[in-house]
């Protein structure tokens, strides 16, 4: 569809970001119009309506941004996951590798039961690393159900493979 293709092309690559040989993919310029913003939430909302969705769980900070405005929509609550120090109460956490070192992911314990129907967002799937982690993380709180949605997938860094669940994964651009 063209309103999307729109959307698409309005991302900006940025070169050597956040290090040198790194091509960041930055939808902070999609957002930004009026247009491309109400072109996702509708796209998305649209994609989700029906499946009974109850929590959106949006991962920090820019899953943060169309993940409360789709729990909105979709008549659902939100749930953050958050990286170390930053979620008050208790928490069950989830470590990942990254290019160099490691890093951890957080939600609260009581966030979520297995009654819950969940939509896990976030803006790109890169290297899979933070998704792999939110599935697991989401298992932990004992959800059954749930669909996982990117605005973005890198499909040459393979992330979707590492996922590694029976979830249905959908991105709603693909470079
Ligand atoms: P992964 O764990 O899949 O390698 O990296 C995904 C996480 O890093 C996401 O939370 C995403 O926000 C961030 N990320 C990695 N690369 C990019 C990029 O090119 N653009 C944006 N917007 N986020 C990125």
């Amino acid at each position: 569809e063209a309103r999307l293709q729109e959307a698409k092309d309005s991302i900006r690559d940025v070169i050597d970001f956040p290090k040198e040989g790194i091509v960041f993919k930055d939808i902070t310029t999609m957002l930004k119009d009026e247009k491309h913003l109400a072109t996702l939430v509708e796209t998305l909302y649209e994609q989700y309506k029906d499946k009974g969705i109850t929590k959106v769980v949006g991962l920090e900070s820019r899953g943060f941004i169309l993940g409360t405005v789709l729990a909105y929509k979709l008549n659902a609550g939100f749930v953050p996951i958050r990286k170390p120090g930053k979620l008050p109460a208790a928490t069950y956490s989830e470590k990942y590798t990254l290019e160099y070192g490691e890093d951890e992911i957080h939600i609260h314990q009581d966030a979520l039961t297995e009654d819950d129907v969940v939509l896990l967002h976030d803006d790109l799937l890169a290297t899979g690393g933070t998704a792999a982690a939110s599935i697991k993380l989401l298992a932990k709180c004992g959800v059954n159900k749930a669909f996982v949605n990117f605005l973005v997938e890198l499909d040459f860094l393979k992330g979707r493979d590492k996922l590694n669940t029976e979830f249905k994964v959908d991105s709603l651009f693909h470079f």
